[in-house]
């Protein structure tokens, strides 16, 4: 669902039509906005719940209503006018037994003002102001005094600005007098730990439809903190049935999974095993973390249903070898192997390596690699299309275009993921389907470099299995980071210039201007002819996302010889190299970069031996501080080079939500629990999902499809 705005368009006399029956196609703006946020079925709509809440069940007389406070009053318009001067507004007098308050609104309708005529009754709600010329209040929300005061809070919903919120309040009252809530949690399994406190010290149990009744309409002498911290039973209850979807579901996918068929792939008995060979070959021996994690990797891939696994590891923890030996053992079965990166920079780059060191293990057994990327020839694009479906391609290597429709395997065995936060749901459901022809599905390995925490990946990722390599390979010297002012820019150009002249290559990377590529553009353009300038005597080059990609090569080449000596460079995705000698990183406005990105790149240094640096420059704009996260951030590189406790730290910043909603690009699940703040329920949840499964399994499908709806497939890829 994505993400509703928080507004709370508010109308009370820009009465929309109310919502028609569903079964019509959406066709107002409202109702398409309700489409976009997901909000289609009944259960969808009795699920969206209120941000907050506004008291309309009590009366304020005029008189006692304090300066600043949100009230409502109540009262008989003894004088409304339309002035022209010194702004047109409408000013309408409320006088009620006690005194009397003017209500002014500088947009109003011709309709308005005739509500709003001498003699009428009304109720406003809103901020009083003591003005100069008495009470007032702007802009209220203006009912007819005839109705019936509320007995309950009125919800206030998130929304966008197409969904006003009288409208939506309408759709979901209409849907929760509908819908249907039979409860799904079996009476013979474990119940959710929840406080209760009924009153009378009375265990009062929450059965869903009370929690939602309640929820959408509270009574008004509610605490309404536990409202707004969702610590009331009724949240409870509630973030509970969300954890014990999202387990169902997670659980149900790997039962899923475990029923679908997937090549064996064992290396095949004839000497020599090609992993072995490519061993033999390695300049280096495998950490023991390596090891570890290849035979996690192998144990999987010799089973009969498709490995689903996450490799995790620092940057340079030496993943790329760990995806070689897999592809080894694949390719020694009979089958292919296709590896894929978010870019054709970083395909090339990550995978450079890899292809080298296999590409004359295969040549003598008479198999080849094939490059799939975006900009190719297409003479050449379709000869490497005939070798991977004729199967004399071993290995695919290459961007998005590897699972592109026209891309026939003849035999995918294993399909290996780098930077997998960067691809979508979508992407690894089209890889799956690379097998179906025979029946199966290829076994997944996704790799990633911003770890997920332990704790998260065992409870929230119960679907993926996850080997993590927890060392990095001998003889890498710290990078030490420093934070600089831009004050002192100069003075850092000064002393790069000093190291440049030693021998040593620098990245600087330039700000990150989410809004505006062009501005990325001229920045960078800017800092390269200043670096150009300071530097005359060396060379300095320039990256960028708009470049056409030979040209990117050229540049990348040049920067990996040794010729070019400092790059400056706009955009993170670019930057994901492999260049030893670079021992200095510069990053602009890295308070502007996120925590991962920032250890991203400077994971781009300390790859050799010399002793690296990464220079964190920040500007504090014009407030002349830094905002207090970015504080944090900044805080959190100097202090550690250790990607886990980064991970750890950026959670502790930004909390699970943000943190997972971000690496898995917008397909966030949870809306109301809090995986670190609900642990008990967390725990409640991944002891009782797959007991249900076993035991109620139609209850188990009832829950999971009531909460997920049609997201349920997201789940599964
Ligand atoms: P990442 O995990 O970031 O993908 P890479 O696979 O690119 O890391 O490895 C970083 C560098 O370390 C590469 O140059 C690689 O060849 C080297 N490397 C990998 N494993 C070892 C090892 N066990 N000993 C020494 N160097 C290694
Ligand atoms: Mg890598």
């Amino acid at each position: 669902m994505p993400k509703a705005r928080r507004s709370t368009a508010d109308a009370a006399h820009t009465a929309e039509p109310p919502p028609r029956p569903r079964k019509a196609a959406a066709t107002s703006p409202a109702q398409q906005a309700l489409h976009k946020l997901g909000l289609v079925r009944d259960i969808d709509l009795a699920l969206h719940l209120p941000l907050r809440y506004e008291d309309e069940t009590r009366i304020t007389a005029i008189a006692s209503a304090r300066e600043g406070e949100a009230v409502q009053i109540e009262g008989t318009v003894t004088a409304s006018q339309v002035q022209l001067h010194p702004r047109r507004q409408l000013l309408v007098t409320l006088q009620d037994a006690s005194g009397s308050c003017e209500l002014r609104f500088f947009s109003f309708y011709p309709s308005h003002h005739k509500t709003m005529g001498v003699g009428a009754r009304l109720r406003a709600r809103g901020e009083v102001r003591g003005g100069f010329w008495g009470r007032q209040m702007l802009h209220p929300v203006v009912r007819s005094a005839d109705v019936e005061l509320p007995a309950a809070l009125t919800p206030v919903y998130p929304t966008v600005a197409q969904l006003p919120q009288a409208y939506l309040r309408r759709a979901i009252a209409t849907a929760l007098a509908r819908v249907q809530l039979p409860e799904t949690l079996a009476p013979g399994l474990p119940p959710p730990p929840m406080a209760f406190h009924g009153r009378n010290g009375h265990q009062s149990a929450w059965t869903l439809r009370d929690a939602l009744l309640f929820l959408h309409r509270p009574a008004p002498d509610v605490a309404l903190a536990t409202l707004e911290d969702h610590s009331h039973p009724a949240w409870q209850r509630l973030k509970a049935e969300e954890l014990l979807a999202q387990q169902l579901s997670q659980h149900a996918a790997r039962r899923e999974r475990a029923q679908l068929a997937a090549p064996v792939l064992r290396p095949a008995a004839q000497a020599p095993a090609l992993h072995e060979q490519l061993l033999a070959a390695l300049p280096f021996a495998l950490t023991a973390a390596q090891r570890r994690v290849c035979q996690e990797i192998a144990g999987d891939l010799a089973l009969s249903r498709p490995m689903h696994r996450l490799l995790q590891g620092d940057v340079g923890s030496g993943k790329t070898v760990v995806a070689a030996l897999a592809a080894c053992i694949c390719i020694d079965a009979g089958w292919q192997c296709a590896l894929m990166a978010p870019t054709e920079i970083l395909a090339e780059q990550h995978f450079s390596k890899l292809i080298g060191w296999l590409r004359p293990l295969l040549g003598e057994r008479g198999q080849g690699v094939a490059w799939l990327a975006g900009g190719q020839k297409k003479r050449e694009r379709a000869s490497m299309l005939e070798a991977i479906a004729d199967g004399t391609a071993a290995l695919v290597v290459g961007t998005h275009a590897v699972i592109q429709e026209q891309v026939q395997f003849a035999r995918l065995g294993l399909a290996v993921i780098d930077e997998q936060h960067r691809f979508g749901v979508a992407q690894r459901l089209a890889l799956r389907k690379k097998l179906d022809h025979l029946g199966q599905e290829p076994h997944m390995l996704m790799m990633s470099a911003t770890p997920i925490p332990r704790t998260l990946a065992m409870s929230y990722y119960a679907d993926l299995d996850v080997s993590t390599i927890d060392e990095l390979p001998p003889g890498r010297t710290p990078v030490v980071t420093r934070l600089i002012a831009d004050s002192r820019k100069d003075e850092l150009i000064e002393r790069l210039a000093t190291q440049v002249a030693a021998g040593r290559q620098a990245y600087w990377v330039c700000p990150l201007i989410e809004e505006s590529e062009a501005l990325d553009l001229s920045n960078a353009t800017a800092t390269h002819a200043e670096l150009s300038e300071a530097l005359p005597d060396m060379r300095v080059g320039l990256l960028h996302s708009r470049m056409p990609a030979a040209e990117k090569r050229t540049v990348m080449e040049e920067f990996k010889s040794g010729r070019m000596h400092v790059l400056v460079s706009t955009t993170v995705i670019e930057v994901g190299v492999d260049v030893p000698n670079a021992s200095l990183m510069v990053i602009e406005h890295a308070e502007r970069f996120g925590l991962s990105q920032l250890h991203q790149l400077r994971g781009r240094v300390g790859r050799g031996a010399a002793a690296s640096a990464c220079v964190l420059l920040y500007s504090t704009g014009d407030s002349g501080r830094l905002g207090e996260t970015a504080r944090e951030r900044l805080k959190a590189m100097q202090e550690t080079n250790d990607g886990f406790e980064i991970a750890r730290r950026d959670l502790d910043i930004r909390g699970p939500g943000e943190f997972l909603g971000a690496r898995q690009s917008g397909d966030a699940l949870l809306r109301f629990a809090d995986l670190a703040g609900d642990t008990g329920l967390l725990d409640w949840a991944r002891e009782v999902a797959p007991l249900m499964l076993e035991q109620y399994p139609e209850l188990a499908a009832q829950h999971i499809e009531r909460w997920m709806g049609s997201k349920s497939d997201y789940l599964k890829a």
